[in-house]
């Protein structure tokens, strides 16, 4: 990719004495690719963290990993594999335009059905994925070309997603504010200093490893700055996260609707430290987890700090909060579009976790008019997509990704089917015994699953994390 070898300068205004970042200096290249940053699908974020060998937060690549590894039996279509493993973005095109372009998505590619007469008529289909049948019976794997987007009403309503040249300063724990050399000055004299003697500058260059550090470290980090460019960032240990843990896990959020309709996990407990061992669980629950990964980390921001104003998390609570502010983000008018993609529909248990309707599209074609060659004329027809998830032709069905099965999720969020598991040889692992086990059976709705949600991120024993919620008897965590 081009932009890998682009980067991004800022500087440093640095405390000698202490070996503290106080400030840093940055153009609006830098914010905007913060504000990108935010929103990648945490799916994205794993793939990421994994290019470039950064720390992964939470559970998240365990999960990902989970859905790398299952069969495509365990899935209702092959696109269902596809979808939470390589999310789409709504933003994707957008991101394009960024000097740093962070984002590891998949341009959306459009097929159709390689029998030509299939496209031409009225109401003709066209697939996101390659591996979608016609309902002539065959495949639909022919790139389309001549597809174009019948009105783009959607796009004008799109939010602005990058800025005019502007300067910033950023602190270390990622408060976000317009720059001027006055308050520069201001802020220095704030943080008790009279003059420039103690202050070094230094300026760093900023590739696409330096961005995913510093996303991964402002997750926990309240010093993500100096994490990233003053410190050898691979000692900092994952430790802080479980600190936030108690404060997270119970959101702000009234109780969940009765409406709900809750999905049952049978969690397997160790009774001398409240651990859970691993859960059982239907397809329900697995498609609950796996939507995560198709989740922009602004929405997951916004479910996780809810009406909670003074929650702090890391340092990605500000950076959130400040560049909502900068960009004039109202979130109600963004869940209102739709933060996912087309067909990418979220668990009824975030209910304001919209996908956005799918566009329709023109297939342009030539009529050839055989007895009189000279009728022949450019021709188009409306093409409506498939949805990918759907195993049945036409039909949109927007169920989940995972077939109908029974799996078992560990408590870092492994998930295997239940016919591949061994629970003996987990109870041996774990030098657990059988009188020391306890069954208890949890429902889960919009409440827990924002909890779970966070958990992923911010626990490395994202069940456990949640239990202490679903149970509603906080403990607290051995340090
Ligand atoms: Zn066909």
């Amino acid at each position: 990719m081009a932009s890998q070898s682009l980067s991004i300068s800022i500087k440093l205004l640095i405390d000698q004495e202490s070996n503290v970042v106080l400030l840093a200096e940055a153009g609006n290249d830098f914010v905007d690719t913060l504000h990108s940053l935010l929103k990648l699908p945490l799916g994205n974020i794993a793939r990421l963290a994994d290019k470039h060998q950064s720390l992964q937060p939470g559970c998240l690549y365990n999960l990902y990993n989970s859905v790398n590894n299952l069969g495509l039996k365990s899935f209702r279509t092959e696109a269902c594999k596809q979808m939470p493993l390589y999310p789409r973005n709504v933003h994707d095109v957008e991101f394009k335009k960024l000097k740093l372009n962070m984002d590891l998505t998949v341009p959306t590619g459009h097929f159709v059905c390689g029998n030509q007469h299939c496209n031409e008529k009225e109401g003709g289909l066209f697939s996101y994925y390659d591996t979608q049948r016609c309902s002539c019976g065959k495949l639909m794997n022919v790139r389309a070309t001549t597809l174009q987007k019948c009105d783009a009403i959607k796009d004008e309503t799109d939010e602005v997603l990058y800025m005019e040249e502007a300067m910033f300063f950023v602190t270390d724990d990622l408060r976000v504010m317009q720059g001027f050399p006055g308050d520069l000055f201001q802020f220095l004299l704030n943080l008790g200093f009279k003059n420039a003697s103690r202050i070094d500058e230094k300026v760093v260059q900023i590739g696409s490893k330096q961005m995913t550090d510093l996303l991964i470290h402002s997750l926990f980090s309240k010093t993500t700055l100096a994490d990233v460019f003053l410190r050898n960032h691979g000692i900092v240990s994952c430790a802080p996260m479980l600190d936030e843990r108690s404060s997270f896990i119970a959101p702000n959020v009234n109780e969940t609707a009765e409406k709900d309709v809750k999905t049952r996990v049978k969690m397997m407990l160790r009774k001398s430290d409240r651990k859970v061992l691993y859960a059982e669980a239907s397809e329900k629950f697995v498609d609950l987890l796996f939507t995560f990964l198709t989740i922009p980390l602004d929405s997951v921001l916004e479910l996780v700090l809810g009406a909670n104003g003074n929650l702090t998390l890391g340092s990605i609570s500000n950076l959130f909060r400040d560049l909502n502010t900068i960009f004039s983000i109202s979130n109600q008018q963004n869940s209102q579009l739709g933060v996912l993609p087309p067909f990418y529909s979220c668990a009824n248990e975030f209910p304001n976790i919209r996908s956005r309707d799918p566009p329709q599209f023109y297939y342009r074609y030539t009529f050839i008019h055989h007895r009189c060659p000279r009728r022949s004329r450019e021709a188009r027809v409306v093409n409506k997509p498939l949805d990918p998830k759907s195993p049945m032709l036409i039909t949109t069905n927007s169920s989940g990704y995972v077939a109908k099965n029974t799996f078992v999720v560990t408590d870092d969020l492994v998930v295997n089917p239940l016919s591949s598991f061994s629970s003996i040889s987990l109870l041996k692992g774990t030098e657990t015994s059988f009188d020391d086990v306890e069954q208890k059976v949890i429902s889960i709705g919009g409440v827990e699953a924002i909890a779970l949600l966070g958990a992923c991120l911010w626990s490395s024993s994202a069940l456990s994390a949640s239990l202490n919620f679903f149970a509603k008897k906080p403990k607290q965590e051995p340090l």
